[in-house]
């Protein structure tokens, strides 16, 4: 089975985003918010059907662990309750898509963050999203202020409610910012890898996993700047006097395999343990075009990992054993959509 621990509903119904304009514009000029929108399920069967389900079939990948919008989210727009709204709205939508296609897409939450306030207040749409919509995971933003990291880094005890939280409920948190606001920084070229490598370095810095050694972070894309400068990090950590990164860190942090060419990919699996790494494309995501040197998408990234010159058994850690260990709710959700 090849699971794709990394998509995001970005084809969503229009009037969905469209809510969201309302809503803050509603916010904007302290009015009313509007009733959220009618969706049906043949609209939401048609977002799908023609773009990640489609891709699923093409590329022969069988199951996507699937987000809401990483850059939708905006948890720097309006303020907590904003962000709990349309969590919710966001949630329910991916639980909707799920519940359509339930062997094809498990579901992983977006947290209604906001700077400054306490990340406790997300405890409560993460266990809705976990104990009633059947998710799995969630996605954790380092940087809700969209750029101009105004928040602690994860390591501080600011964080510690929702570690709790997801400790409690074992599930994983992928690392992903949300939109940058900050011009310096563009979206998914810049504060995406960003954000990634900032989240490793915080976790090298501080000791947070002694607090918390079950809890389970997935840093996407690849890992941003981390494998590439693999020997940077290991050479700071210790000049900090901390442990060999393995020991240290990777039996908490997992990489994605969201590098979007073939060497990067061999790159990766030749730096990281095979163990830490998940499969992963982000379609329909970031990069959208084909590479005119291979004819193939970008974002295709199992012709990658089909190319590496590893074994069958590792390939199946990466394309589904990972997953399994790393989402301990994933192989419940599968059997009940398969009765
Ligand atoms: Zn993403």
């Amino acid at each position: 089975m090849i699971i794709d621990c990394h998509g995001h509903y970005t084809t969503a119904p229009k009037q969905h985003e469209g809510w969201r304009q309302q809503q803050i514009a509603a916010f904007d000029e302290k009015k009313a918010i509007p009733a959220r929108p009618s969706i049906s399920d043949d609209e939401i069967r048609d977002s799908i059907v023609n773009a990640q389900l489609k891709l699923q079939k093409e590329r022969g990948t069988d199951l996507t662990i699937f987000s809401p919008r990483a850059a939708g989210m905006s948890h720097h727009l309006g303020d907590a309750e904003t962000s709990a709204q349309w969590s919710r709205a966001c949630n329910d939508l991916i639980h909707r898509v799920c519940a359509l296609f339930p062997e094809n897409f498990v579901g992983v939450c977006m947290l209604p963050q906001s700077t400054g306030v306490s990340p406790a207040n997300c405890r409560a749409e993460l266990e809705r999203c976990v104990k009633e919509l059947g998710f799995i995971g969630c996605n954790l933003n380092p940087d809700p202020s969209g750029g101009w990291w105004k928040d602690p880094p994860l390591t501080d005890r600011y964080w510690y409610p929702i570690y709790e939280k997801i400790v409690e409920l074992d599930v994983p948190a992928m690392v992903h910012v949300s939109a940058s606001c900050n011009p310096c920084f563009h979206g998914t070229g810049a504060h995406y890898i960003n954000g990634d490598t900032s989240a490793f370095m915080q976790f090298i810095t501080g000791d947070l996993f002694k607090d918390f050694p079950t809890l389970r972070f997935i840093i996407p894309h690849g890992g941003g700047a981390v494998p590439y400068h693999w020997g940077r990090y290991r050479g700071l950590a210790q000049d900090m006097k901390k442990p060999p990164l393995k020991d240290y860190l990777l039996k908490n942090v997992y990489f994605d395999t969201c590098v979007y060419h073939l060497p990067g990919i061999e790159l990766l699996t030749r730096v990281i343990p095979v163990e830490n790494i998940l499969f992963a494309s982000e379609m329909v995501g970031a990069v959208r075009g084909v590479d005119p040197e291979t004819g193939h998408n970008y974002d295709d990234t199992k012709r990658y990992v089909d190319q590496l010159k590893i074994g069958a058994a590792e390939k199946q850690k990466i394309f589904e054993g990972n997953a399994l260990k790393v989402f301990p709710r994933l192989a419940g959700a599968l059997a009940k959509a398969r009765k």
